[in-house]
């Protein structure tokens, strides 16, 4: 198995793939002014096992197409959305983010949770505008320092990660630079991160670690994560996701 493979492998079988929470998610969707008899279209895009596109099947009238990169993480939500009876809500496309062909207009509601990262946070909702109604929302959650100054191991570690790491000021005014207006911003609490994301995959190491016969790259992926984990335990009180809603201007 590639390194790749592996990752994908280690995040199976869990409810989120990043941080997260039904809280969270409620809240988020709580911003929204959308008519409840309305019957929505929606995009989840980087859904991954589809924690938050049951969720949001479940709280909204209309149709969901929830989009990653990878069929294992789409399979597992076909299988959710089967056996909780949403199948007539939710489609899965399996698809680059970075490469969607949806009509202009097509959408009430863009979700994006943890993920667009993967192509960048001005990138994405750049090109994800065009797929959005005027008067439609993006809901959006992305990595952000939560105070004005930090440590410069933290700092190096994020800017080397990911060099579009900033504060939500700077994040607004990029969405408000791009013709969406934030209608509501908070950040992921602690909880979210270590309860709902990384206690769950730490419990999922021994069994990750024997289901590939200990192997060198199997340590490897693991140690790699219990660094991310280490890290946020120390420097948790300056960085977390924030979540942005926003709406499509005029
Ligand atoms: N929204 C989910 C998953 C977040 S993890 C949650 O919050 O639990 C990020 C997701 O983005 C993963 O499922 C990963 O497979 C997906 N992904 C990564 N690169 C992608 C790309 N280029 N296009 C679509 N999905 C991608």
């Amino acid at each position: 198995m590639t390194e790749l493979e592996l990752i994908i492998d280690l995040h199976k079988n869990s409810v989120r793939q990043g941080p997260g929470s039904e809280n969270d998610t409620l809240k988020a969707l709580d911003f929204l002014n959308l008519q409840t008899s309305q019957n929505l279209k929606v995009a989840d895009i980087g859904s991954g096992s589809g924690g938050q596109t049951i969720l949001l099947a479940k709280n909204l009238n209309g149709h969901i197409t929830a989009i990653d990169l990878f069929p294992e993480f789409l399979d597992e939500l076909n299988e959710k959305s089967q056996k909780l009876g949403l199948t007539e809500k939710i489609d899965t496309l399996e698809k680059s983010m970075d490469n969607l062909s949806f009509k202009s207009e097509e959408f009430d509601l863009i979700w994006s949770e943890g993920a667009i990262y993967n192509i960048g946070f001005e990138n994405g909702i750049k090109k994800w505008k065009d797929f959005l109604k005027v008067g439609g929302y993006l809901a959006v959650s992305e990595i952000t320092w939560i105070t004005q100054s930090r440590p410069n191991e933290i700092e190096e570690f994020w800017k080397s990660e990911y060099p579009e790491v900033d504060t939500a000021a700077n994040k607004i005014k990029q969405l408000e630079n791009n013709d969406y207006m934030l209608v509501g911003y908070f950040y992921l609490s602690q909880d979210s991160w270590i309860e709902n994301y990384y206690k769950p995959m730490q419990a999922r190491f021994e069994p990750f670690l024997k289901r590939h016969g200990n192997s060198e790259l199997a340590r490897k992926v693991v140690e790699d994560n219990q660094a991310e984990i280490d890290l946020y335990q120390k420097f948790k009180d300056y960085y977390s996701y924030g979540f942005y809603v926003a709406r499509k201007n005029e």
